[in-house]
């Protein structure tokens, strides 16, 4: 047996034949084309409109945002602007394959220039004419593998188009060799509840068919299992399905201590899956989601019906909004400078909202509208706001006071920069509550893009470093008598949510898939438990031993 190390999302653990993600076609040859440019013209249009009426097909069947997603791709297929482009490579000689790939390539480097929301589009230019291609081929498109069999899917990284179609009975597992805990493919694992390892640089070598365990709870894939270790896999899978099905109980430690178990969202249509799985309330509301379809900002009207609905689906709970977090990884044309070198240390965050105060000041106004409303219905939640990427006291201040001005009760901060959590005694002087942002503040305090495949490893939150500061925060929020919750991918990692209440965090929010696991965990130790395994993990010198301590103050098995 070989291990290969990542980084394992949530505590599953699956075993299954492994099927590799093909990669990309490389670019056609552009040698003049031996057919007419009638019969190439024709044979375009016809691998064109095949790929236009099988997106559409596979969208019917997906249905919701993946049919939305994959509706937009059969436009991009059809767009004339496209097939004139195409239409003059082949007046000028090029075979059909070249033409389409030359045409699909100069869109995709509009689309990259203008960046942003559009910018992020390349990507799914790209999907179609790779399929056009291998229509005119008569290949299989590359992507997600159909073995006729479930499988374990292998792959660099996963685009959001494959993610949106994955056929969830056949994955068993993912494994990816580049990515980090906060990639597009571990956020999927986790809304999905996939067993995933995702950043396993080794796992270049898995070939198609051979048996592998992907045990996420240590971060490990398993190649040439024994029949021990695979019937040990198995007994452990079991015991997985049985804790998803135990009965939703609020979450509270083994001595009874109540940590509120709360849910990120970031569209109101996700409340009522929520709310099933036992979410109490929600910790992260992402409004940008609302922002980013849209080459303006949302007007009231629209935002204050999308708050509504959300505050309505949580009557009497607290909800946490936070206000737009704009750039970095989520950049918006009309709020964020496209040219900045390092947006992530850039103008984003409260920072943007504060150089476009009118935007910050319309949220506020439709949130405060929105409250106002259910409440009059009798369906209002207990709504708190919060401002991301704050990094100083002052912007606390400001936040807090701008958020007053328009009749918000309790108005906090995320915490997501390492000068906040050392700050976190004055911050909280004036915020009503902290949250721990752990991806951000783990990019920063590691120094590592958290987009980056090839610095994944350096994104991860059990660094003691990212623990230290969490402390900080804890300690602050205790002396104050003020809640610090956690709306990090950190808080859904059943082991690290129990050293993050023990290092005094009070509340915590994560994707509502990842709630039971985080609800058995915490039922099985005390607050003197939790306690003790946050100091093991504060004491080690790195990511992975913090991980191996507490696991043995705790006494989890480290494989399968
Ligand atoms: C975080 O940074 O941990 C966080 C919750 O915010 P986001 O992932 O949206 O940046
Ligand atoms: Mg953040």
């Amino acid at each position: 047996m070989t291990q290969l190390r990542g980084v394992g999302i949530g505590l599953g653990i699956a075993q299954g034949p492994v099927a590799r993600m093909a990669e990309p076609f490389p670019a056609p040859s552009d040698a003049p084309s031996t057919l007419d440019a009638g019969s190439e013209t024709t044979r375009v249009r016809d691998a064109v409109a095949g790929v236009a009426r099988e997106l559409e097909q596979r969208g019917a069947q997906a249905g919701g945002a993946a049919q939305d997603v994959l509706e937009a791709q059969a436009m991009m297929a059809e767009d004339p602007s496209l097939e004139t482009e195409i239409d003059a490579r082949i007046a000028q000689g090029h075979t059909a394959e070249w033409a389409v790939h030359d045409a699909f390539a100069s869109f995709r480097d509009t689309l990259t220039a203008m960046g942003g929301y559009l910018g992020e589009r390349a990507a799914d230019l790209d999907d179609v004419a790779q399929r056009v291609i291998a229509r005119l081929r008569g290949v299989p498109a590359p992507g997600v593998p159909d073995p006729g069999h479930p499988f374990v899917l292998v792959a660099k990284d996963l685009a959001p188009a494959d993610t949106a179609l994955l056929d969830l009975d056949k994955v068993l597992a993912l494994v990816t060799t580049e990515g980090g805990p906060t990639s597009h493919t571990a956020i999927l694992a986790r809304e999905k509840s996939i067993v995933a390892v995702v950043g396993a640089v080794d796992a270049t070598s898995l070939v198609d068919g051979e048996t592998v365990i992907v045990d996420a709870a240590g971060g490990l894939v398993l190649t040439e299992p024994t029949a021990d270790e695979l019937d040990r896999a198995h007994r452990r899978a079991a015991d997985r399905a049985a804790a998803a099905s135990a009965p939703v109980t609020p979450g509270a430690l083994k001595d009874g201590t109540a940590i509120p178990l709360l849910a990120n969202l970031g569209n109101a249509d996700g409340a009522a899956d929520a709310v099933a799985l036992g979410a109490e309330g929600v910790g992260l509301f992402r409004t940008e989601f609302l922002f980013l379809s849209s080459s303006s900002a949302p007007t009231i009207a629209q935002q204050r019906a999308s708050y509504e609905k959300l505050l309505a689906a949580f009557p009497g709970k607290k909800v946490v909004v936070r206000v737009l977090d704009a750039g970095a990884d989520k950049p918006l044309p009309f709020l964020n400078d496209a040219h900045e070198e390092n947006p992530a240390l850039g103008l984003r965050g409260l920072r943007a909202l504060r150089a476009s105060e009118d935007i910050l000041r319309e949220q506020l106004t439709a949130l405060a509208e929105a409250d106002a409303a259910t409440r009059a219905n009798g369906q209002g939640a207990d709504l708190w706001v919060m401002a991301p990427m704050v990094s100083t006291v002052e912007e606390t201040a400001y936040f807090t006071a701008i958020a007053r001005e328009y009749g918000v009760k309790t108005a906090g901060v995320m915490v997501e920069v390492p000068s906040s959590a050392l700050l976190a005694d004055r911050i909280l002087a004036h915020a009503d509550f902290a949250s721990i942002g752990t991806n951000d503040l783990t990019q920063y305090t590691l120094a590592a893009d958290r987009l980056l495949g090839s610095v994944a490893s350096f994104q991860d939150p059990w660094h003691p470093a990212v623990l230290r500061l969490v402390r900080e925060v804890g300690a602050a929020g205790r002396a104050h008598d003020k809640p610090v919750g956690i709306c990090g991918e950190a808080a859904a990692d059943p082991l690290l949510a129990v050293v993050l209440v023990g290092l005094g965090a009070t509340s915590l929010s994560m994707a509502p898939t990842a709630l039971a696991d985080v609800r058995a965990s915490l039922l099985e130790n005390t607050l003197a438990d939790a306690q003790r395994v946050a100091e093991a993990a504060l004491a080690a010198d790195d990511a992975a031993s913090a991980r191996a301590a507490a696991r043995a103050a705790l006494s989890v098995p480290a494989t399968a």
